[in-house]
């Protein structure tokens, strides 16, 4: 009789054995830790249990590190991006089954209350942004997906999945509250973005679906608008070294910018769109803001111009998707560093000193550590 030999296992099957999974864990500002945490199960009908495959940071992560963010209490497993595979569904569940690669939108939707049947999936009643805030999100081996009908995305089998990650939240944010808000549609516009991080650099991509007259990217790294450049931006400015008013005066006879739109989230960044914005325009604000912002209605009262905000709908995923999978735009192009979930820990410290080491988007690499 030959003996039985029992199937390998590497360290996560183990765990996922024992019903427990590595996560990264908020401790309260400043401290985070990579923790073995209870597999999250099913708890409601419409649920569904995802095995996270990739997942990246956000500058929202980071913001949350440093204490801005009181909805998120410590305790929480951080991450609102991420493909996966549906583990197991609850039974009100009818699109999704175990085995289907999914993309995790980084906004949670019912699609029936009130702001859901407005497009505003930001603001649903029992969801919006949730993950990583105020429920555990994907910065995990495991994440519970709630209203996985219409959270989830399916994902075609040939696309790259790691370009895929950016269709969690950069390029929706960047398409929906820069491009979109910010009116880039209308032919032979100018557009100034202020700042060339992940989303900014997203928002350039985006506007590029449509024919503006020039796209100028304004930051203070170098490093930031040489990546710029290679994506179609055509002028950039270093405002650490050239006046950006001067400049953009420069450039349009004194007129200013008909989109302007801030992807920073400072005062000072805000405050220079105000500065740039050509009468008739519009100010977009893509930026998280900690703190306030002076807004000189003295000089603006009568420019006729627009001021938007928004948090992301994503209700532009399903249409980014399609673009991303025919290759109109690759967001791929917005990695810059890769790491697998055990090296979680490095992968926060790259991307947390980002005008050192060059970093844009970082992708984890979950499964199999
Ligand atoms: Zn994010
Ligand atoms: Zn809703």
């Amino acid at each position: 009789m030959g003996e039985v030999l029992a199937p390998v296992l590497n360290a996560a099957e183990t765990r996922a054995a024992r019903g427990v999974m590595k996560a990264l864990v908020y401790r309260g500002p400043g401290f985070k830790a990579l923790e073995e945490r209870p597999k999250p199960a099913i708890k409601a009908a419409d649920d569904a249990v995802v095995k996270v495959l990739k997942t990246t940071i956000c500058g929202t992560d980071l913001h949350i590190l440093k204490g801005d963010v009181p909805s998120c209490v410590p305790g929480r497993i951080l991450g609102h991006e991420g493909v996966g595979m549906v583990e197991s569904v609850g039974p009100g569940v009818t699109m999704f089954k175990p085995g289907d690669t999914v993309l995790i939108s980084c906004i949670t939707s019912c699609g029936k209350c009130g702001y859901c049947r407005r497009g505003m999936y930001s603001h649903c009643a029992s969801g919006g942004w949730i993950l990583g805030n105020t429920i555990d999100g994907t910065q995990a081996e495991f994440v519970r997906i709630p209203h996985a009908d219409t959270s989830l995305y399916s994902i075609p089998e040939d696309v790259d999945q790691e370009a895929l990650v950016m269709l969690s939240d950069v390029l929706p944010t960047a398409f929906e509250c820069g491009v979109l808000n910010g009116k880039i549609e209308s032919p032979g516009i100018s557009v100034a973005i202020v700042g060339a991080g992940p989303i900014g650099l997203a928002t350039l991509l985006t506007s590029r679906f449509f024919s503006p007259d020039k796209i100028i990217m304004i930051d203070r790294d170098d490093n930031r608008l040489t990546e710029a450049r290679k994506l179609g931006a055509d002028i950039v400015i270093n405002n650490a070294v050239h006046d950006p008013v001067a400049e953009i005066n420069k450039l349009t006879g004194s007129t200013g910018v008909d989109a302007v739109i801030e992807a920073v989230g400072t005062p000072e960044a805000f405050e220079l769109c105000e500065n740039l914005v050509a009468p008739g325009g519009c100010i977009a604000n893509i930026g998280v803001h900690g703190k306030k912002v002076d807004l000189h209605l003295e000089k603006l009262w009568s420019q006729n111009i627009s001021i938007t905000t928004r948090l992301v709908d994503t209700v532009t995923t399903h249409v980014l998707l399609k673009a991303v999978a025919t290759k109109k735009v690759d967001p791929a192009c917005l990695i810059s560093h890769r790491f697998t979930f055990d090296r979680i820990l490095d992968a926060y410290a790259t991307f947390g000193r980002a005008a050192e080491t060059g970093a844009l988007k970082v992708i984890i690499s979950v499964t199999g550590v």
